[in-house]
């Protein structure tokens, strides 16, 4: 077997309570483009600075706002085809470097978060008002800090614990992700075929979320969870049928998804196909099972024996479906074509039989409108680990904010020891990051 010599990705999990934490309105999908002020901010400790400050400072607009793809205002506009924008905010693209008075030693974001705020403040700059969205960068070499970036779900924040000259779109456009409200996105290995016993092994490779980086862009689920697919694109299925899916990614007009009821779960089903910047190299159907509605909270269902990912050399469609059945909610799904940007897709529902025969076979029509697709409302994406408002942790009483779940290595590759990384549950804000790329390292 070929041993890819890319660098070694993992990604690195930690979460822990943020006070205070202010929910953003999730966007939902209109005409209109919801515009984000979002400021990246410089900030140094008293005891540790950039090595290169001049050329993090020149890096950082680039990367946020450049009207190349590897900047995360192009990746996100791409993703939600213009509903959703970062933009500077308050005339500036990036401040600083900030001088913090707090030693770097001991990663306390938190603090890095309030102090860089109130040396914003001081600057006449006001969250809520002259920005929306604050990305801290600071230097990484004392800060011990277990990630390369930390995101709230969902949430305003982001922190970028830098060790080069540029954050890069891997990890900004990763912890927006986070901000969107998506965690991680894992993989459920049903090797028989039947959607009732899965292993969680690694991850999709179908996200930026889940290992995938910037090429792969978001999920049908992330897509459904922003708001960024109309009714019509994410098709709400009621009854048994066959559906006609154009890609996911790229502009045009279509079906793009098929939300498919599973019992309390929800089953979305893709087609993936190189278009714009992503998908080079994903192709075919492919399934995730939500659960609850958590469309923040997929995973991928992968029915083959093996973890292969684009990652390890697999083909672009090593996790495409063709046929799979969840026996406990009588689902069952067959692709009857796939390629060349489109994917005919049949349901059948409460147990009825595929019948194997496109629409236009069986009754003339190519699709069958859901009666009320409409994607309306958030309260049941809590599966995300957050309340709809969250109390603050001092009221607790003197107990420092938790700061379980120790981190993880997910080998992106999926070779790794595979645990999903869940969001801790709790009654605050909860952070999750980040992706790390570790050192080249070759192995033999
Ligand atoms: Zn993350």
């Amino acid at each position: 077997m070929k041993n890819s010599a890319l660098g070694r990705i993992a990604l690195v999990c930690g979460a822990a309570a943020l006070a205070g934490g202010v929910v953003p309105a999730t966007a939902h999908a209109d005409d209109a483009t919801v515009e984000r002020k979002i400021l990246p901010v410089l900030v140094e400790f008293s005891d540790s600075a950039f090595q290169h400050p001049d050329e993090v400072k020149a890096s950082t607009p680039a990367t946020y706002f450049g009207t190349g793809k590897d900047s995360a205002a192009s990746f996100f506009k791409e993703m939600s085809r213009g509903k959703f924008a970062y933009v500077p905010a308050a005339g500036e693209q990036a401040v600083g470097p900030v001088k913090l008075s707090m030693s770097a030693a001991g990663c306390d974001y938190n603090k890095i978060n309030t102090l860089t705020q109130e040396a914003l403040a001081a600057q006449g700059l006001v969250r809520g008002e002259d920005y929306e969205s604050l990305s801290v960068i600071f230097p990484a070499q004392k800060t011990g800090c277990a990630w390369a970036g930390l995101g709230s779900v969902p949430g305003p924040y982001t922190w970028i614990n830098l060790y080069g000259t540029a954050s890069g779109l891997g990890v900004v456009g990763h912890e927006l992700g986070h901000n969107q409200g998506f965690g991680h996105q894992g993989r459920a290995m049903c090797t028989d075929g039947d959607l009732v016993d899965c292993e969680t092994d690694g991850t999709s490779a179908k996200s930026i979320m889940g290992g995938g980086g910037p090429e792969a862009g978001f999920s049908a689920p992330e897509l459904i969870r922003a708001g960024w697919l109309s009714g019509t694109e994410a098709v709400k299925v009621t009854a048994s049928g066959t559906y006609t899916l154009r890609s996911l990614h790229g502009e045009g007009t279509g079906t793009r998804a098929l939300d498919i009821p599973m019992g309390e779960d929800r089953l979305v089903v893709e087609y993936r196909h190189a278009a714009g910047t992503v998908d080079g190299r994903i192709e075919g159907v492919h399934a995730y099972r939500v659960p609850k509605g958590a469309y923040g909270s997929s995973s991928l269902i992968d029915l083959t024996e093996e973890n292969e990912t684009a990652g390890n050399s697999a083909p672009a469609d090593a996790d495409a479906v063709t046929t799979l059945t969840d026996k406990a909610s009588k689902v069952s799904v067959a692709v009857l074509s796939s390629g060349n940007g489109k994917a005919t897709v049949e349901v059948a529902l409460n147990g009825e039989s595929l019948t194997g025969k496109t629409s236009d076979e069986a009754s003339g029509e190519t699709t069958k409108p859901a009666a009320n697709p409409k994607h309306t409302g958030s309260d049941t994406d809590a599966g995300d680990g957050l309340p709809a408002s969250a109390p603050d942790t001092k009221s607790a009483g003197s107990t420092p904010a938790p700061t379980s779940d120790a981190s993880q290595d997910l080998a992106a590759t999926g070779a790794g020891p595979g645990t999903l990384p869940l969001i801790g549950a709790g009654a605050a804000l909860v952070v999750v990051g980040a992706l790390v790329v570790l050192s080249r390292r070759k192995r033999a």
